[in-house]
């Protein structure tokens, strides 16, 4: 598919190049934060340390540099502003019956924020932002990389050291957020994939348990497959408010979404460890959000070897019994009139397509394409299975 093609297919795609963006996702962070207000735009000191992990080729990071370091909000309060207008547009029209329904939609294409309404810079004090990726990344303002693999436990002393430079463990500082977009690469075949990407979401949670403060949040990418009811559940365990959000830059098409989790609550006592993940029991059982929100802490118990398990009273226990479950609450987020992942778009007379902002460093691809180069022609023989292309063997 030719860039032009890919242009016309994926309006994320041609926009992240031409608002430069080193990658479509980050259109998904931005929509996140007008859903979710990751960044806390009210209170800009309460969010100025982040964690990105799985942060190549770096357009999450982008997005935190620009926000954090240098003030600007394409978020959460434009669409705020957006959305007052429309309602003082609504309410206009629905008192004065003149006010016909071709005013209100010259009212609604007259929201488009003006250069002049968009909020002025604001700098946020001491921001620390590490990012963290297998990968090698190109340099970015402000961002402090890390080049380690999430799974290791060794990447736990090594996150903490490059948040807190110089500084003895009793004076480490904790961070606001943390953010994973860890993604493995696709085989196509759907329970493996989900597999690994649940291996890549606990080593985040793992990660972000160590640094959170109270009260801060996390957000990571989830495939959904029929665990994730039992996912949702684990991470009630350590954070008031769970969501399963799917922004609308993420294709319909792919089981890709994110857990947005807010308000952490550390388990007194209890330190986390790669392989010692959270535990609930299989079957979970039905409870309100007014009932989970109000969850006590001894209904959190440690086991002996470490483990963290959700124990129930009666009442649960009982629902338990009739096999009823906890469902996680699953939000679309993004501006309704906002591109459409999934669908092909004219493109303007004219339309030059660009190159991407910033290419791989150290693609894992390199290797094959240099080989298939050398060998002059295709690098090994490959078998067509229902969605995955598999090497089988070399020539
Ligand atoms: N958020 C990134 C951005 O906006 O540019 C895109 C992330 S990309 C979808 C997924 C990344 O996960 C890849 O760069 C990959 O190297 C990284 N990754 C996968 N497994 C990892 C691991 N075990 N440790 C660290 N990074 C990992």
């Amino acid at each position: 598919m030719g860039k032009s093609s890919k242009d016309k297919r994926d309006a994320y795609y041609r926009l992240a190049k031409e608002q430069n963006w080193r990658a479509r996702s980050a259109f998904k962070l931005i929509q996140l934060d007008e859903q979710f207000d990751l960044f806390s735009y009210q209170q800009p000191t309460s969010c100025t340390r982040v964690v990105d992990l799985c942060a190549a080729p770096g357009s999450w990071s982008q997005v935190l540099s620009r926000v954090l370091i240098r003030g600007e909000s394409f978020g959460r309060r434009a669409w705020m502003e957006k959305m007052s207008k429309l309602v003082t547009a609504v309410k206009a029209s629905s008192e004065q019956t003149q006010h016909s329904s071709t005013a209100l939609s010259q009212d609604m294409e007259e929201l488009e924020i003006s250069e002049d309404e968009k909020p002025k810079l604001q700098p946020r004090p001491n921001v620390k932002i590490v990012a963290i990726d297998l990968q090698p990344m190109a340099p970015l303002e402000g961002i402090i990389q890390l080049q380690a693999d999430i799974t290791h436990p060794s990447t736990v002393g090594r996150m903490l050291a490059a948040l807190n430079p110089e500084k003895a463990e009793e004076e480490f500082e904790l961070v606001d957020l943390v953010i994973s977009d860890g993604a493995p690469d696709v085989t196509g075949l759907h329970d493996l994939d989900i597999h690994i990407q649940s291996q890549l979401l606990y080593s985040a949670l793992t990660l972000a348990i160590r640094v959170l403060r109270p009260g801060g949040k996390f957000v990571a990418k989830i495939f959904r497959g029929k665990d994730v009811d039992l996912i949702y559940a684990q991470l009630k365990l350590l954070f008031k408010r769970v969501h399963i959000a799917k922004p609308r830059s993420s294709r319909a098409s792919s089981i890709e979404a994110f857990v947005v989790c807010e308000d952490y609550t550390p388990i007194p006592g209890w330190s986390p460890a790669l392989g010692r993940p959270v535990n609930v029991p299989e079957q979970i059982p039905a409870m309100m959000d007014e009932e989970i929100r109000q969850l006590p802490e001894q209904t959190r118990t440690i086991r002996e070897d470490g483990v963290v398990e959700l124990t129930f009273p009666r009442r649960e226990a009982d629902n338990l019994q009739r096999h009823k479950r906890w469902v996680a609450p699953f939000l679309a987020c993004g501006d309704l009139d906002s591109w459409d992942a999934d669908a092909t778009y004219k493109l303007p007379e004219g339309h030059v397509s660009l190159d991407p902002v910033q290419p791989p460093t150290a693609p894992p691809y390199k290797d094959a394409i240099e080989r298939k180069r050398q060998e002059g022609g295709m690098y090994g023989k490959t078998k067509k299975t229902n969605q995955a292309q598999i090497v089988t063997q070399p020539w």
